[in-house]
């Protein structure tokens, strides 16, 4: 599939306010922290703004015209969820504050019947949100959590892989894509080896769902977790996707209205799904804002975003490769948005502040990954990450800031 050519990619940023903003007072923004998240089109904006004006109900129970539209509106945006994400049925479809809650859930409910001597296999470069909710149902239960190595080139070492899993093996939850390194993971045969093996399998999403076209028909894992706020939607919305048998199996997470069937003082039924896992009034306006972001990014078309992508941080990557005093965390095969690397001699703070001075937004830290950083033998990283609207022009002026940042710091 061809990358956006550089006049199209010009005129999608038009379509973002933000990206026509100055900071530090005359400097064009270059923003390329979208792995934290990204920019909000227009009609995302829009979308929120014409919600709380025009629509503005609670959903599922009044019986009135604006309580009507809500609840379609709510309903429609599930339903597009679903379908963009190639799952079979809306009702597997369970709206969360994001890929953490959505995590915390399948950890809490699905982890439940975990027992001593049950190994959870995660890998050494997961998110904190997908290390520390395993931690926690094994605490309670006795069940240990494993990690799957990595290589000297950031990707996971799938000989170990193969070693670890074993009949203990119940869950296997693994990124998509790394936050830190940028490496995509083979995550299809991945599933495919570990539901041969019995185990349940969740995929973290919070990075794959913004870059690449996903068929979780195809894909075949059972839990999917995703973040609207890094596909261009907004903060505090996001999915739990699972097959309905496998959510019906599972006790309810929250207790509250609108997830119960029949209430007494004794005891509770509980509705059907999705409802059964969403207690309480709902993040109405941003599901149907998160709804207007996935017409925006199907209409420009995942394939053309994932190729668009891959070209701006090949080349950012390669470049960064070249720059005297650069040097690059991980190489893997296929990187998703992200490139992160080491100045020589300079703290991973001091960068990020001094190429900000020159209007360049990336990441300083151990970008929740601490276990990632144990491995690298550094307490901290840059990361700088790409979306479809990012330029080669923009890495140029990121490296320019790096050449700066150098000087001052009298190592050029
Ligand atoms: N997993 C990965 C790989 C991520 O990059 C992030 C966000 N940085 C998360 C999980 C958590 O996502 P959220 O904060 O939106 O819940």
């Amino acid at each position: 599939m061809k990358p956006f050519a550089p006049a199209e990619i010009c005129k999608i940023r038009e379509d973002f306010p933000i990206l026509q903003r100055k900071v530090h007072g005359d400097r064009d923004l270059v923003y390329l922290d979208n792995a934290a998240t990204s920019q909000k089109p227009l009609c995302v904006i829009e979308a929120l703004n014409h919600y709380y004006r025009q629509t503005n109900a609670n959903v599922h129970r009044g019986m009135h015209a604006l309580a009507e539209e809500a609840t379609a509106d709510y309903e429609a945006a599930r339903a597009k969820v679903a379908n963009f994400l190639g799952a079979t049925d809306p009702k597997g479809v369970i709206f969360t504050r994001g890929t953490t809650e959505s995590i915390n859930l399948v950890a809490q409910c699905w982890g439940q019947q975990l027992q001593a001597g049950d190994e959870i296999l995660i890998s050494v470069m997961e998110h904190h949100s997908n290390i520390v909710p395993w931690q926690l149902i094994a605490q309670r239960t006795g069940a240990t959590v494993k990690a799957i190595p990595l290589t000297s080139s950031g990707e996971l070492d799938l000989e170990a892989f193969e070693t670890l899993l074993n009949p203990k093996t119940k869950m296997l939850s693994l990124t998509q894509i790394s936050n830190a390194l940028g490496t995509v993971n083979p995550v299809k045969e991945m599933i495919a080896k570990a539901k041969a093996n019995g185990t349940t399998v969740l995929i973290d999403g919070a990075q794959s769902a913004p870059h690449l076209p996903i068929n979780l028909s195809e894909l075949g894992c059972d839990f999917y977790a995703c973040s609207a706020h890094k596909m261009c939607g907004p903060t505090g919305i996001g999915a739990l996707i699972a097959s309905p048998e496998l959510l019906n199996a599972m006790p309810p997470w929250q207790g509250g209205g609108e997830m119960i069937d029949q209430v007494t003082i004794e005891s509770s039924t509980w509705a059907d799904l999705p409802y059964k896992f969403e207690a309480g009034t709902p993040n109405i306006g941003d599901a149907i804002a998160w709804a207007s972001a996935i017409d925006y990014i199907q209409t420009l078309g995942m394939a053309r975003i994932e190729a668009t992508v891959q070209e701006v941080v090949n080349d950012a990557a390669s470049r960064l490769e070249q720059e005297p005093g650069v040097r690059l965390t991980a190489h893997p095969t296929e990187r998703g948005g992200a490139v992160s690397f080491w100045l020589d001699e300079i703290h991973p703070h001091d960068v990020a502040q001094l190429v900000d001075q020159s209007g360049v937004a990336i990441r300083a830290g151990h970008v929740c990954c601490q276990p990632l950083m144990k491995h690298l033998g550094h307490p901290a990283l840059n990361r700088a990450s790409y979306h479809f609207y990012n330029t080669q022009e923009e890495t140029t002026r990121l490296l320019e800031a790096i050449r700066i940042a150098r000087k001052i710091f009298g190592v050029a």
